[in-house]
């Protein structure tokens, strides 16, 4: 078993906090590392290292230029240990290996496209009526306290890190308590690609014990966040009293929407992959799946099909379509909602553990489909992060939009049809952060990622994921130079 540590001015440090936490691997319930349930002391150590980055340098004086290089230059580091990476990803996560293999692909395009962002931050000149010039400068933030869940560890750090270190701000990152590993596994190499001490310090532990002081420290000067609403919300409250900017990543309850005329074929798969991939532990699963009532039937047949062939397996045995839920809390908890479920709808396949053979040693659970679920039911409105699909009939485009609209999330949606009119009246009346036509899914470094609603503030990715770790500082230089001449 590996023992792992915090990662603070580039090295291992043991922690103050004693207390340690088991990570286990999902698939087995082996336990294959333990790591510090870090406490305030350990993430006052961590800020400090942050701080004196930021504040004395040398990152303060890194150039633009270096930055973006040294972002090209991790790209390429997660590139050549891609293959590590994704296996220990699986391992700890549960994750289908195909699938862990995408997200280090997605790692490195993130790395590699701040990278190219760096140099193209830049500020303006304002046209001011006196003779003056007046600027708008663009600077780092500071010090940005990140917390990620579990769900994509490694992309998710990416997400946080990539842009913060592209700004010239330094770091205090702390993933989820049960997926520590990746993250950690690549620390070695950011001293390898060029950062300097002090510019990433990774804090692991419980989100009480290492999470809140994150929150909590006034030398901390902004928060990213991503993961549930209730903590979301705790975390924004937590804020106020330093007035910390806060970026929120929360998750929703995202609609995938089909007319008749859609390809059935696309559709049914479509319907499948928004909601299954990552045995649905994706903050933007299509977990309500719209279907207008002429096709409904058949296209729930056609559904569970499918559904009922889904190769379950360890995630590391490349033949496996779905693997684990991440953590007996998560088992339990999508448990709950098979249950619920069977009282509020009806069932139409799965709605159990997944206890065959060797899938009985890890924490499993059958790709679930319920139909007629009124959508006000509790498993319509709730987000349950795990294989859980809700079928809800629909008899027309405004009964359609106002089902997909009625829920307090506003992450994600999608809608299938080939009438051009139709689908640009959806883009345009779906209150989410992101909408897809005719797909699901497809996320990428390029474009704007957030939510709507009570699915977060601010948003990740492309240029606007910057933003979030800028201020902007307005210059007025005075041209004239006579006294101003008023007293
Ligand atoms: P969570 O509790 O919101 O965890 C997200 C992160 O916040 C973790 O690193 C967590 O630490 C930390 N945290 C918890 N309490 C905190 C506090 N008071 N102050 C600062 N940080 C704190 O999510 P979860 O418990 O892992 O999962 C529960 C549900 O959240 C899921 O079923 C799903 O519905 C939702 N979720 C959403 C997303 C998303 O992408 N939007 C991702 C994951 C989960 P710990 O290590 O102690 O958990
Ligand atoms: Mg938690």
């Amino acid at each position: 078993m590996k023992t792992v540590s915090l990662f603070i001015d580039n090295e291992f440090v043991p922690a103050h906090s004693t207390e340690v936490l088991e990570v286990v691997n999902p698939a087995t319930q082996e336990v294959i590392a333990s790591s510090p349930d870090a406490d305030a002391e350990d993430v006052a150590r961590a800020v400090a290292a942050a701080r004196r980055a930021f504040d004395e340098g040398p990152w303060k004086e890194t150039a633009a230029e270096e930055r973006g290089r040294i972002l090209f230059n991790l790209a390429d580091i997660v590139r050549d240990r891609a293959a590590e990476l994704a296996e220990l990803e699986t391992i700890n996560s549960g994750k289908p290996i195909v699938e862990a293999e995408g997200d280090l692909s997605d790692v490195a395009a993130c790395f590699e496209y701040y990278g190219g962002l760096a140099t193209k931050i830049h500020g303006e000149v304002l046209p001011v009526p006196d003779n003056a010039m007046s600027l708008a400068l663009r600077e780092p933030i500071g010090v940005a306290g990140q917390i990620i869940p579990w769900n994509y560890p490694l992309l998710m750090a990416a997400w946080k890190l990539a842009p913060a270190i592209c700004a010239g701000c330094t770091t205090v990152l702390k993933p989820a308590e049960q997926t520590p590993l990746t993250v950690l596994a690549l620390a070695p190499s950011f001293a390898e690609a060029g950062l300097p001490p002090g510019v990433v310090n990774i804090v692991t532990g419980l989100g009480e014990h290492a999470g809140a002081p994150i929150v909590a420290h006034p030398g901390v000067d902004k928060i990213a966040f991503t993961g549930s609403v209730e903590v979301g919300k705790k975390i924004m409250r937590a804020a106020a009293d330093t007035v910390k900017k806060v970026s929120l990543e929360l998750g929703g309850k995202s609609p995938n929407i089909f007319f008749a005329d859609a390809d059935f074929e696309a559709a049914v798969d479509g319907a499948l992959f928004g909601v299954f991939i990552n045995q649905g532990e994706v903050c933007s699963a299509g977990s309500r799946i719209l279907v207008e009532r002429s096709i409904y039937g058949k296209f729930l047949e056609a559904m569970v099909e499918k559904a009922k062939r889904i190769r379950l397996g360890p995630g590391i045995e490349r033949s496996t379509q779905m693997g684990p839920l991440v953590s007996r809390e998560q088992f339990d908890r999508v448990r709950e909602y098979q249950e619920l479920g069977k009282r509020e709808a009806k069932l139409a396949v799965g709605g159990a553990a997944a206890v065959s053979g060797p899938l009985a040693r890890g924490f499993f659970v059958e790709p679930t489909i319920f139909y007629d679920v009124p959508n006000s039911a509790r498993i319509a409105q709730e987000e349950i992060f795990g294989p859980v699909a809700s079928v809800i009939p629909f008899d027309d485009e405004r009964e359609a939009l106002r089902i997909a609209n009625d829920t307090s999330y506003g992450l994600a949606a999608a809608v299938w049809t080939r009438d051009i009119f139709r689908a640009l009246r959806a883009v345009k009346n779906l209150k989410a952060g992101i909408v897809w036509v005719n797909h699901m899914q497809p996320t990428y470094v390029e474009a704007p990622w957030g939510g709507y609603k009570q699915s977060g503030i601010g948003r990740e990715l492309g240029r606007w994921g910057v933003e979030e770790y800028l201020e902007v500082k307005q210059v007025y230089i005075n041209l004239n130079e006579q006294p101003i001449g008023w007293f």
